[in-house]
């Protein structure tokens, strides 16, 4: 696919954490950028270089989550999982030049909204609430319909990006990112005779929504990387968006090698 119409002029951000990047790296990579004729700008980039683990990717998305209908990322992986990466730290000489010759696969996901208090948050891999002090308590509805009144820690609502992050540590399903659609899962769920949830996780079709109205005090609302919290008595939509991140992978890159190779091992 082609980048750009003009590669030659491609201007590149570079993203990554100050204290886990050591400026060596930054100033070699700085340099290959340039010899392979691209501009740096980070206040105006066509693609953004990401350099380190998942968690930089999410704050590169948060960074430039105002420019996403322009803005392509690709991403250099250094010492870390690295789910959102194709290339490792030393092939940055391939990065560039397969950026360069237009030769990357180009993935479309969907951030995840919450409406909640006339406020719109936007997350890439899941939107959470918990409640780190007291049982959560929340009526579950989907598009309209009461499903459930859940008690326990928390209920997360991941996109099928996201389905390998949090989601998957509280036994949800993986998604294959080319599915669009929400899941959602809880965090240690109060099931006896007297309280009853689902007790497993529900994969919901992309066109749907849920409404979660708590009845609890003082709740995190988890973005990714970020948090915020919510009133009492809150009504929380949430929503696949139009906004849509547009991440390059190697063109060799497959989902079910990134599981194996990331999960499974590979002997
Ligand atoms: P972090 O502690 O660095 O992230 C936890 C782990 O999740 C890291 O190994 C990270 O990879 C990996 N990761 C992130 N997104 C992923 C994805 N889509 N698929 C597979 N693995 C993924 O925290 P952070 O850097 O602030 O990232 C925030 C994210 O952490 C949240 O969005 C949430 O999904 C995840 N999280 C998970 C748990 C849990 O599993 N119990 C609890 C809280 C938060 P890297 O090492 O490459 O960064
Ligand atoms: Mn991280």
């Amino acid at each position: 696919m082609s980048v750009t119409s003009k590669n030659q002029n491609m201007k590149i951000a570079l993203c990554y954490k100050t204290e886990k990047i050591d400026d060596e790296l930054v100033s070699n990579i700085k340099e290959k950028v340039l010899s392979y004729g691209f501009e740096l700008n980070d206040s105006c980039p066509d693609v953004v270089l990401f350099i380190g683990g998942d968690g930089t990717f999410l704050r590169a998305v948060h960074q430039y989550y105002n420019e996403l209908h322009k803005v392509k990322f690709i991403g250099l992986c250094k010492g870390h999982l690295g789910f959102f990466y194709s290339y490792d730290e030393n092939q940055i000489d391939a990065l560039l030049s397969d950026l360069k010759r237009g030769e990357v696969k180009s993935e479309s996901h969907q951030l995840i909204k919450a409406t909640v208090d006339n406020e719109e948050i936007y997350a890439l891999n899941e939107i959470r609430i918990e409640s780190p002090f007291h049982t959560l308590i929340s009526d579950v509805y989907i598009n309209d319909e009461l499903l459930e009144t859940f008690r326990g820690n928390g209920l997360v609502v991941s996109t099928s990006l996201g389905s390998t992050a949090y989601n998957k540590s509280l036994g949800g399903a993986v998604i294959y990112p080319s599915i669009s659609s929400m899941e959602l899962s809880e965090i240690a769920p109060i099931n006896n005779t007297v309280y009853h949830s689902l007790h497993s996780s529900l994969i919901i079709d992309k066109d749907s929504e849920i409404v979660l109205k708590t009845k609890t005090d003082n709740i995190l609302l988890g973005y990714d990387h970020l948090n915020k919290n919510v009133k009492f008595a809150s009504s929380i939509s949430l929503r696949l968006s139009n906004k849509v991140v547009v991440l390059l992978r190697n063109k060799d890159y497959s989902y079910t090698k990134l599981l194996k190779s990331k999960f499974v091992g590979d002997k």
